[in-house]
């Protein structure tokens, strides 16, 4: 079950009442996304759990490793002062979210796109010498066919 890592997300008491209320509506937004991807999450009192892989994706069609189902199980989402815009790190699994999209006027469309574009980073079944920026055909590809979401698969070029 992908791990939604609350904490990270919640306001410090010495955080500004702007991004108090930033990150506050940011981790709404998140939830709304995995709750689009995945499904209803598991509640526990250190953060949500997520047990269904994203919705609509094929192993074969979108060429994702075999154990992409497990890959999801590992994945935890947080949110990262040290990261500007969204990461993915294949070895941990972990998706970190950055400030930029703090931003109230970023689209849902949007968010969901990036949270599954570095999902995917960690599904795609390509040798780990590939950098990062040759997985992005495939993971345009998924997102715009596979998964037939409108627009531009990749709105704000994330790594
Ligand atoms: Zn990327």
């Amino acid at each position: 079950m992908a791990f939604l890592y609350i904490d990270s997300f919640v306001p410090g008491a010495s955080e500004l009442p702007g991004i108090v209320d930033d990150k506050n509506f940011l981790l709404k937004r998140i939830k709304l996304v995995l709750l689009k991807i995945s499904g209803p999450p598991v509640i526990t009192s250190y953060g949500y759990l997520y047990p269904e892989p994203p919705k609509g994706l094929d192993r074969r069609r979108d060429g994702l490793k075999a154990n992409y189902k497990k890959i999801w199980d590992d994945t935890i989402i947080a949110f990262d002062w040290n990261t500007y815009g969204a990461t993915a790190n294949v070895k941990t699994y972990e998706i970190n979210i950055g400030e930029f999209f703090l931003k109230k006027e970023i689209h849902d469309l949007d968010m969901q796109k990036v949270v599954l574009h570095e999902t995917l980073h960690l599904m795609v079944d390509l040798p780990n010498s590939f950098s990062f920026a040759l997985h992005h055909g495939q993971i345009n590809k998924i997102i715009s066919k596979g998964l037939n979401l409108p627009g531009p698969p990749n709105p704000f070029c994330p790594d």
